[in-house]
């Protein structure tokens, strides 16, 4: 019979990448703890409306990424492709507004995307993100992307930081108009995607990668341009507070993103080490996204952050407990060993007893492979091995073989 593989775009995490894996994941729960944001647990699965509400019906995510199918009960569901709108979901139907509305959260967890997979994009793939509801400083927007940046530089990652403002919806609207007009008089130099998205999504035309597209709207106008005021002094806080942070930044005006919520800040952390799925981190404001979503204005940013493509740009991991082999010589001392592997690992110590019966030959293949600092045989005495120098050492009792582990490991 064949075996069973798979399903393109999923996989398997195992070995070094599960270590690396549970190391961001630690690290970043660390520094989210420092900054003192609460973990939410989310539900992978949600009413379709709620994405289509938030994300956006014009974007690539809700027209041709998302898991959709209907449940047993006749909901219409979707598996998460994002956790933001979750989180305001969350954020609104517990209300969490109610005491003035303030409130940092963080997740982690799986998201779902029907895109073509390739190197750093899979159809499941895992994100770290957190949110800040009920702050309209840009205090916030600093204070976010400076613990992104913590996040990057624990991990000992190099990313360039971008940042752009969106202005309010208001903004947008004008500046859309002016730039389908721009786009229109090109049109016939765009992709044939980007054509579409004349009308469906004009920003997203500007952060299209085909070369085509990239030459044709050199001479877009830029959104910046068309910022209120107010918009325009909050970006000059912005980078004021970022200066102050000690956070490099590029100002990059074709930053749009791809999801609708987007008002004021965007911003985007990326690396050219990864080939070219080179965002790891991004995120920015969405004012109005609570208020779209039935809950009360507030409001609110937040960012997420690629745990696969993290995976590819951390190499060295923190070192690991040293482990101890515990081998019973014959099958006389199997519960002997059994006890002594018990109380090493009750004194914190990290021991493996090798379970296989067989020869003491066969044992000491598998002990070797498991890659023990040290192996204890278990006889009628403990005989203590440093696999490092090959000295061994005897011991009367499990205790004195304690101590000594102790000031060696
Ligand atoms: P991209 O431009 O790479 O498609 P995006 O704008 O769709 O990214 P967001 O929705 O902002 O990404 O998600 C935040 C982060 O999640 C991305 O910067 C990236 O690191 C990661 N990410 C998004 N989609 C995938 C995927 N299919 N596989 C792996 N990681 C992903
Ligand atoms: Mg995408």
């Amino acid at each position: 019979m064949s075996a069973i593989q798979k399903i393109r775009g999923f996989q398997d995490i195992y070995g070094k990448d599960a270590k690396k894996y549970r190391y961001i994941v630690d690290t970043a729960r660390k520094i989210f703890n420092r900054y003192n944001f609460e973990e939410i647990i989310l539900p992978f699965l949600e009413d379709v409306s709620l994405f289509k509400r938030s994300v956006g019906e014009a974007t690539d995510i809700v027209q041709k990424e998302m898991y959709v199918f209907t449940d047993k009960g006749g909901r219409e569901v979707a598996l998460r492709p994002e956790g933001t709108a979750s989180a305001v979901r969350a954020y609104i139907e517990n209300k969490m507004y109610a005491e003035g509305g303030y409130k940092k959260l963080f997740y982690e967890g799986a998201m779902f995307r029907y895109e073509r997979p390739q190197a750093g994009r899979y159809r499941q793939f895992h994100q770290i993100g957190a949110e800040i509801f009920g702050v309209d400083s840009p205090m916030a927007d600093a204070e976010l992307i400076r613990m992104v940046k913590d996040l990057l530089d624990s991990l000992n990652i190099q990313a360039t930081l971008e940042i752009n403002s969106l202005g309010s919806f208001e903004d947008r609207k004008t500046y859309i108009s002016e730039l389908k007009n721009f786009l229109n008089e090109k049109k016939e130099f765009l992709c044939e995607t980007c054509q579409k998205r004349i009308e469906t999504n004009p920003l997203r035309v500007l952060d299209c990668k085909v070369e085509g597209c990239k030459e044709a709207t050199k001479d877009a106008p830029v959104l910046i341009d068309y910022l209120s005021q107010s918009s325009k002094e909050r970006y000059e806080k912005l980078k004021e507070y970022l200066r102050q942070l000690d956070v490099d930044f590029i100002e990059n005006p074709r930053l749009v993103r791809g999801l609708d919520y987007y008002t004021d800040t965007v911003f985007e952390f990326t690396t050219d080490k990864i080939g070219a799925q080179g965002t790891v981190a991004a995120g920015g404001r969405y004012d109005n996204l609570v208020e779209q979503l039935g809950g009360p204005k507030t409001p609110a940013l937040g960012f997420a952050a690629g745990i696969e493509r993290l995976m590819l740009l951390v190499d060295e991991l923190p070192e690991e407990q040293k482990l101890v082999v515990v081998v019973p010589i014959n099958q006389d001392f199997n519960s002997e060993a059994l006890k002594v592997s018990h109380k090493l690992r009750a004194e914190n110590l990290k021991a493996e007893t090798v379970l296989k019966e067989g020869s003491l030959k066969s044992k000491m293949k598998l002990a070797n492979k498991l890659g023990g600092s040290f192996v204890v045989f278990v006889s009628e005495k403990l005989e203590l091995k440093d696999m490092a120098t090959g000295e061994q050492e005897l011991f009367e009792n499990v205790e004195d073989l304690i101590d000594t582990l102790k000031d060696r490991l």
